[in-house]
């Protein structure tokens, strides 16, 4: 199963905020859209960084409540982990695990084609499981 197989029923939507952007705009769009990132783009829609809601709580505690008047630009990460389309869920469940993270932008040439949250793939990996124990049963009753 690739990554464009989740894509083709999730959809290719990705919530994007420029650098101009304020932790607290963060927070209201993540709160209002109940997702759990944003990802960084410059007006050519290429990838800054990545903002989650880790990093809000992360950037409140640390610097209380006024942290939230920032440039998102001071709490995004910068280096962000990317996949394509045709990897496979697998490979993106290995690098969420080892890069310990939980959300997954989707380049395809050069440009953003979805994301991936760790919601979407346990989703996916139960659909899929459901679907493999009922192939099996309906194996065992035909023979
Ligand atoms: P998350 O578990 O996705 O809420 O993110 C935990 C931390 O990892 C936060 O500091 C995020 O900015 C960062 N992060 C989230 N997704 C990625 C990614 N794909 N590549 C690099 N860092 C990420």
């Amino acid at each position: 199963m690739t990554v464009k197989s989740i894509l083709s029923t999730k959809g290719d939507a990705v919530t994007t905020a420029s650098t101009e952007h304020s932790m607290q705009d963060v927070a209201n769009t993540l709160a209002a859209k109940k997702i759990g990132a944003i990802v960084v783009t410059d007006p050519a829609g290429a990838i800054l960084g990545i903002v989650s809601e880790r990093d809000v709580v992360r950037a409140v505690a640390r610097g209380g409540p006024e942290a939230l008047k920032d440039s998102v630009k001071r709490h995004m990460t910068e280096k962000v982990v990317t996949t394509t389309v045709d990897k496979t869920i697998v490979s993106v469940m290995e690098d969420m695990t080892r890069g310990r993270f939980r959300h997954m932008p989707v380049v395809s040439s050069g440009r953003l084609a979805g994301i991936l949250s760790i919601g979407d793939i346990v989703k996916h990996r139960l659909e899929e499981m459901e679907r493999e124990q009922s192939a099996l049963r309906d194996y065992i009753h035909s023979t």
